[in-house]
């Protein structure tokens, strides 16, 4: 089958609408919930240009319509299953709603829109205060760009929109890796409450969007577990969220990093709450835990998040490798009494693995470990379960029992 075409604009500016067809299997992939069709599936391939497009099955039954992605394996997004105009004031109902749904959070910075969590396949909406920073993932969003900046700012009336677009998955897209502001300003920093801390992120240069919003309420669970006038102990602190959480209630804190820049952010941060008792060491966390427990070490409250060790599948025994050597160390570092929150943000180290994982470390600490909870990001992340993609993070909080 021929004969569609590349879909976009028009010079006057009326949108043309073009069709892709697609194989029984693609269609069946939608029907399940999940919204990729990938390029085996795609029938009458359009030559080259990204965008919005229609799509029906091989007997011409409109399916929905899709992002287009020309150098992708993953070839069609579904966007909506109806024939409607999908313009800026689409884009602003559904940010609107998104937003709706997050009800009350207890911070200024929160994502509004989850790519496939919440139906906006790889798009990313993050607030920080009355600034947007966005992230367009695909050649379909980055073709639909305006109209996508139209409805963030209708939706969330922010005073300056910033793209990190600077996501390596864009490669498989084709698109180039940059930052680009495209509406208003947005400041090298900008001051986020959170759950009672305040701290400084960095939108332009810091990771993901300039902070890690998915770990807030998880910062709040392990301060809660935080023994007061204790001693703890935050590994891969990154500019320090986790640390300053748990230095309103331990004694001291002990914050690593393997990066200066992130460091001196957390000092400045603690500096911002008049917190004192936060010790910045820039260090291998993996040499660190290792000369702690040579020397004795012990800590009431250990938190250990490390950057995704697994990034493909062909990774996870190493990664698993690593997983393990720092939680057994951990393990063995805690105080009677104390806490260890662990966790991976590997897409691929699933749940159960990781569980597994820290069974293992567990039976060669030596200690008895009771499973306080389990946790996954916050509620801004939401997971879509036909999709398994948009759950990565999983977290344990750990007591010890003897
Ligand atoms: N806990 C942070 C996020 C941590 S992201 C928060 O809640 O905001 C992971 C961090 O690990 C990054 O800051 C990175 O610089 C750091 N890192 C990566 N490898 C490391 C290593 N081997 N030792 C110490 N830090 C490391």
């Amino acid at each position: 089958m021929t004969g569609s075409q590349a879909v976009g604009r028009s010079a006057a500016g009326e949108t043309r609408q073009h069709t892709v067809v697609v194989s029984a299997k693609g269609a069946g992939r939608w029907t399940a919930g999940h919204p990729w069709i990938y390029r085996t599936d795609v029938y009458a391939e359009p030559r080259d240009e990204a965008g919005l497009m229609a799509v029906t099955d091989r007997r011409g039954r409109h399916l929905g319509q899709a992002l287009y992605s020309p150098k992708s394996e993953i070839r069609l997004r579904l966007l909506t299953r109806g024939t409607e105009h999908v313009d800026a004031a689409w884009w602003n109902a559904r940010i609107a709603a998104a937003l709706a749904r997050r009800g009350t959070i207890a911070a200024t910075a929160y994502r509004v829109v989850h790519a496939e969590g919440d139906g906006l396949p790889s798009l990313v909406v993050d607030r920080y205060g009355p600034y947007v920073v966005a992230q367009l993932l695909s050649a379909g969003v980055e073709r639909l760009r305006d109209d996508i900046v139209d409805g963030i700012r209708t939706a969330l009336a922010p005073e300056g929109i910033l793209l990190r677009n600077d996501v390596a998955i864009r490669r498989h897209e084709g698109l180039p890796l940059e930052v680009v502001p495209a509406f208003g300003t947005v400041p090298e920093l900008v001051e986020v409450l959170e759950h009672g801390v305040r701290y400084l992120a960095a939108p332009w240069s810091g990771q993901k969007t300039g902070a890690f919003l998915d770990q807030r309420e998880n910062r709040a669970l392990v301060a809660a577990h935080t023994a007061p006038g204790g001693r703890a102990l935050d590994l891969f602190t990154y500019h320090g969220s986790f640390a300053l959480q748990l230095a309103r209630r331990a004694a001291d804190v002990v914050a690593v990093d393997s990066s200066a820049d992130a460091l001196a952010r957390g000092r400045d941060n603690a500096a911002l709450n008049s917190l004192t008792n936060i010790t910045w060491r820039e260090a291998n966390a993996f040499d660190l835990l290792r000369q702690f427990e040579r020397q004795g070490e012990r800590f009431d409250t250990i938190v250990l998040d490390p950057p995704a060790f697994a990034k493909s599948k062909e990774s996870l025994p190493r990664a698993r490798a690593g997983y393990k050597e720092i939680n057994l160390r951990a393990m063995r570092l805690l105080n009677p009494g104390g806490v260890l929150f662990t966790c991976s943000c590997s897409y691929h180290v699933h749940r159960a693995a990781f569980a597994d994982m820290l069974a293992d470390a567990a039976r060669d600490s030596g200690r008895r470990l009771q499973l306080v909870t389990w946790v996954g990001a916050g509620a801004d992340h939401p997971e879509l379960l036909n999709v398994p993609e948009t759950g990565y993070l999983k977290g344990a909080l750990l007591a010890p029992v003897d």
